[in-house]
């Protein structure tokens, strides 16, 4: 069935029908988008009490309902404040997630959520959410009904901030494994796509030929100015269209996504497509965060949903201006709590101060995520790397392997490490990624699946996920 009809109704009726939609299949998205509203709306301090409120009842939840936090024996202490009780939680890390995933659901669903494959009966529920995270460990979590409104809610802000809210159309070039593996879209989505506005481009793919697929797209829509990215694709794309002298399309605002928005990218970004440039930080597991605003100083966080802690080495807290760790509590995923879980990432705050905006939520003046190498195709443009990630941290995350690296060592030469966490249906799930990578890496491409006790670290020391050793040849 074609539904592309619906992408053509006025931005307004396709909001409408967007919630209505929502409502059918379960979301509460629209009392959290509501409820959204609201918390814009808040002073200082009153913000200051919401948030409170919000952490203290995950808190209560926690030590009283699951069994990894009862375990600890946390108990608030008299007088104690909120904020306090929460820095004596211990961090949360990946590996503490995978060892103990069922004793971090909370007592009602035990029963149903006995391992990260099991599924929700309900069209609308919760849901095990796979994720590479921003660093090289695959890992799995439950997001509640709650969360995913919320998150959803979170989401429809963002593109508020950069400039195209709900109802407004927008391009996304985004990592679509069904297009790279050719399956057909199914139909709920496909409405959702159009409700949304949404014209989409695969960043999974990005030879010579797909890359000029992509700005025929982008030309043969000219009334719309707005693209939401993965940060590396889009720069690929702004760095093609650089080196071919091909004329560029312009645009007005461009969300940058999965990736740390370097300042060289977003001058690449701005000069090629004449856009303003607005950076996005997220995560599969925790929804999205923090997004900067029109005022481009720093990135807001996102609040009502997360709350957002920037801690030295020892765990104390960071002032303004220092950098430190970022550790991301989710308020309103009560099902299974994740408190002061290190996403393995680098944050800064900054100064406290209202904002041009109006938007009351604090600011982080930067982020430092995870700085992957893209990777060089046949032909010798830039494909995005975020679909190694999404394969084995993803689509194939069978909770078999602890971490890994890709390393491109020659043209069509890929060395896949990885450190195995258990061996039954490894070799299976091995020839699997490897199969997958080379749809998106191309046919010819040699990859070697190499075990290994340790991941070394790339040439600068730090370790890195992908490497692109044989680009840095090229350019020395
Ligand atoms: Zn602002």
């Amino acid at each position: 069935m074609n539904v592309d009809w619906l992408s053509r109704l006025p931005g307004p009726l396709r909001a409408s029908l967007y919630f209505a939609l929502q409502r059918g299949i379960g979301s509460q998205i629209h009392f959290r988008w509501e409820a959204l509203k609201e918390w814009r709306r808040l002073s200082a301090a009153d913000l200051s009490e919401a948030i409170e409120r919000r952490l203290k009842r995950l808190l209560d939840r926690a030590i009283n309902q699951s069994p990894y936090y009862q375990q600890l024996r946390l108990v608030r202490q008299p007088g104690e404040s909120i904020q306090q009780f929460l820095q004596r939680f211990p961090v949360l890390t990946r590996e503490q997630i995978r060892a103990r995933f069922c004793e971090l659901v909370v007592d009602p669903l035990r029963k149903q959520i006995t391992s990260p494959e099991s599924v929700s009966k309900k069209r609308y529920d919760w849901l095990v959410v796979k994720t590479g995270g921003t660093t090289g460990v695959p890992t799995a979590v439950v997001h509640d009904a709650e969360f995913r409104d919320w998150g959803r809610a979170m989401r429809l802000l963002s593109q508020e901030l950069c400039g195209f809210p709900l109802g407004t159309r927008y391009f996304r070039l985004w990592g679509s494994e069904q297009d790279l593996l050719q399956q057909k879209e199914k139909l709920d989505r496909r409405v959702l796509k159009n409700l949304l506005g949404e014209v989409t481009m695969n960043a999974f793919r990005a030879k010579e030929a797909e890359l000029i697929q992509h700005l025929k797209v982008i030309r043969s829509h000219p009334e719309i100015q707005y693209m939401m990215a993965y940060v590396d694709a889009s720069v690929s794309l702004a760095e093609f269209i650089e080196d071919r002298q091909v004329p560029a399309p312009k645009l007005r605002t461009i969300m940058a996504c999965a990736g740390t928005v370097t300042l060289e990218w977003r001058k690449i970004l701005e000069r090629t497509f004449q856009a303003e440039v607005f950076d996005k930080y997220g995560s599969r597991e925790c929804a999205d965060i923090a997004c900067e605003c029109s005022a481009h100083a720093g990135l807001h966080v996102y609040s009502p949903n997360v709350f957002v802690e920037v801690v030295d080495e020892s765990g104390r807290r960071c002032p303004p201006g220092e950098t430190g760790r970022l550790l991301i509590t989710l308020l309103n995923n009560l099902s299974f709590p994740m408190i002061r879980y290190e996403i393995g990432d680098l944050g800064v705050w900054a100064e406290p101060a209202p904002c041009p905006c109006g938007l009351p939520f604090p600011r982080l003046q930067s982020l430092q995520g995870r700085a992957d190498d893209m990777l060089t195709t046949e032909d010798g443009t830039l494909l995005s790397s975020v679909f190694v990630r999404h394969f084995v941290g993803v689509s194939l995350n069978r909770q078999l392997i602890r971490e890994w690296q890709l390393e491109q060592t020659g043209r069509q030469a890929f060395v896949f490490r990885y450190i195995p966490l258990a061996k039954d249906g490894l070799e299976s799930n091995l020839r699997q990624l490897e199969t997958t990578f080379r749809t998106a890496l191309g046919k010819s491409a040699a990859i070697q699946m190499q075990e290994v006790v340790e991941v070394p670290p790339s040439p600068t020391g730090k370790t890195r996920w992908i490497v692109n050793r044989w680009k840095r040849g090229q350019s020395c």
